[in-house]
Order: structure tokens, then sequence, then C-alpha cells
């Protein structure tokens, strides 16, 4: 595995993390048994840290790894023999049959397609191989893709033409089109696992999925998890506040995570479905505090593409869901239901409230 900027930058991510989970129970280090069972991989593109406060069981986390892989290789483009792969393999041809959760995955993704007038979209595949950003290279390029090539992967970008049918197929519509869950499926994974987790008795964990969070039950003293919210501006060493929560996932989505340098501009991964290039607005990050990660996740890259906004009204329709928008001007613009949960800690930021 090379070790790129990337992958350092991540495992920072991680450090950090674990520091702040860990920091939770310094008002209990008389219990020896606090430290949480903890365990680290390497898989989605990026690290995946669980950790189970109230268990000492290893097998439990072997069984949530091992249907992460297994989320994994049906629902990655980037596997040859996943499930989308097929469905893009067949695109124009014939509809695929798929197992059950990628059918259900694909269903949110088109709801929220629907939801936000395809600002989601997930067959933006054309567009994010076009566009190539894995953040896994050098991060400086010297070109970029012609408008030519960028309004031609744009005419193959459209969920209305990806059909759900009888018996789980799926079928792309257009030669050339491709499905792409990125934006989605690891908020469907940190589901997937809290769901193992709850079924084997655990009651107190932090799944961290790359920085999809989901708090599971409290700390072991009974008060709720303080998740840190990334500072855009310096993701690998600080925060812009604290966020409480309980039973929540966290998900946030930030032209920081992933991008490359093109004449000195950035250029990220959540792309713009009206321009076809990477989406340019007010948003530096945006977070989603919610029940279910799957929304969290579809919602993050959802609003990072609205804007603050739009992305407001959006969440104001929807029951139990909250965002945290941060801004290139440096405010921080936390949704109604949520700014009682949510404390500023650094002074370089401006809290707004709406
Ligand atoms: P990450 O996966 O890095 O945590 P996101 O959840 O915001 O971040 O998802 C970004 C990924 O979603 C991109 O890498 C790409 O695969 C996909 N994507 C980019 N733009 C869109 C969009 N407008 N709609 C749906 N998916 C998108
Ligand atoms: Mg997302």
């Amino acid at each position: 595995m090379k070790l790129t900027k990337f992958r350092i930058l991540l495992i920072i991510l991680a450090l950090v993390s674990i520091i702040i989970t860990g920091c939770n129970n310094d008002n209990n280090k008389s219990k020896s048994n606090d430290q949480p069972l903890s365990r680290t991989e390497f898989m989605m593109d990026t690290i995946l840290t669980l950790k189970i406060y109230d268990k000492k069981d290893n097998k439990i986390l072997d069984e949530a790894f091992s249907r992460l892989e297994e989320i994994e290789k049906r629902m990655s483009s980037t596997i040859e023999d996943s499930d989308v792969s097929l469905i893009n393999k067949n695109a124009g041809i014939e509809p695929v049959q798929v197992h059950d959760d990628v059918y259900y995955v694909i269903e949110q993704a088109k709801h929220y397609a629907s939801l936000s007038n395809r600002a989601f979209d997930p067959t933006i595949g054309p567009l994010v191989d076009l566009w190539n950003i894995s953040g896994d290279e050098e991060q400086t390029r010297d070109s970029i893709p012609t408008d030519e090539e960028i309004k031609s992967a744009l005419a193959l970008i459209n969920s209305d033409d990806l059909e759900l049918l009888e018996d789980n197929k799926v079928f792309l519509k257009r030669k050339g089109m491709k499905l792409e869950l990125g934006g989605i499926v690891k908020g469907y994974a940190a589901d997937e696992v809290k769901r193992i987790f709850k079924e084997n008795g655990v009651e107190s964990a932090i799944i961290d999925l790359g920085g999809n969070i989901y708090a599971m039950g409290k700390k072991l003293d009974g008060s709720p998890w303080n998740i840190g919210i990334t500072n855009p501006y310096n993701p690998a060493a600080s925060f812009v506040g604290i966020l409480k929560a309980q039973d929540k996932s966290i998900v946030t989505s930030g032209d920081y995570e992933r991008y490359f340098i093109y004449k000195g501009k950035r250029y990220h991964h959540i792309i713009d479905t009206n321009t076809g290039y990477p989406t340019e607005n007010q948003v530096t990050s945006v977070s989603i505090i919610s029940d279910k990660s799957i929304d969290g996740d579809a919602l993050s890259t959802t609003l990072f593409v609205l804007g603050v906004e739009e992305g407001l009204n959006l969440i104001d329709q929807l029951d139990g869901i909250e965002a945290i928008f941060i801004t290139k001007d440096k405010k921080v613009i936390p949704s109604a239901g949520i700014k009682d949960h949510f404390t500023l800690s650094n002074e370089e930021f401006k809290l707004e409230n709406q």
C-alpha cells in the first residue's frame, strides 16, 4: 500500500478521533475496563475504526468487519464483479439482478435524487471517472477535463434513467451510464454495523467510517458522546466545535477531504450535477445529524451541492434531521434543532444562528 499524503491525513484524522473519544473517559480513569475494544482497518478507500465500550468480544468486531467487506464487494464501482459493476457493464443492454441490500441502497439513492431535484444523483459515475478525484495521489495536476468532455459526461447523468424493476433487477437505460454509490454507501454501512452491534447486545460504541460517525448509546459514565466537528482549514489537527450526541449519526462532507490543485485552484470530489464541475458555493463543509446514517450520508453530499440556503430549507422539511454548515468565510451555521447541542470551541469561527 502506498502511504500517500491522503492516507497519512486519514491516519491522523483517525488518531484525532481516537483522542477525542478517548477523552470522553477522563473522569472515569479509575475504571480499568474503560478502554474500548477497538479495531482499525483500511477498507472502502478510507480508514474504518470500530470501538465498543461495554463488551470485550472480538467476534462482534469480526462480524462487523466481514459485513463491511461484503458491502464493499457488492457496492463498489471499482471492484470488477460487484453488483454495481455488473449494472454498469450492462448499461443500455439489460437489467441485472442484485442483492437485497444493493437494491435498498439504490432505492434510497433515487429517493434523495428526487428529493433534491438531482443535486444528489447516483448516476454521477461518468463525471466521477472523468475528474478522477480520489485524493490518493500527488495533489497538483497540470490539466483538467475539457468543457467538451464534461458536456458529454453530463449528458449521461440522470437518475430518472436508473430503473428499479421487479425481482431486484436494476437497469441503466443508456450505454455509457454509470452508477456510483460513493456518496451514500458508508452511511448504509454504518447502519449495518450498528445493527450488528445491537444484535450482539452492545449499547455503547463509536462507529467511525472515515469520518462518518455513528455515536451509539452513551459513554459509560452515562453522559452523551462529544463529537468534534472538523475544522476544514486544519482537518488533521483541530475542531470548530463539539456536538453532544447520543444514538446519532454525524456525517460530514467537505471540500478538504479529497481534492487536487490545478493552477492554484482546488478541485474537490463533490460534483455539481448542473455544471459537471466540482461544486462552487459558500460551503466548505456540512455535517448532517440524523438517526439513520444512510440519510446522513446522502444528505451531506446533497446539502454540500445545494448550499446553505436551499440546504437549510430542505432540512426544515425533514423530521429529525439537522445540519451544521461551515462556510468559506468561517461562519458556522447550525439548523434550528441542533444549536443547543453544539458548542463552538474555535475562535477563528463565528456562530450564526439562523
Ligand atoms: P466521502 O465519501 O468522501 O465521505 P461524500 O459522502 O460527500 O464524501 O461523497 C462524495 C462521493 O460521492 C464522491 O467521491 C462521488 O463518488 C460521489 N458524488 C460526488 N458528487 C455527487 C453528487 N452530486 N451526487 C451523488 N454522488 C456524488
Ligand atoms: Mg455523503
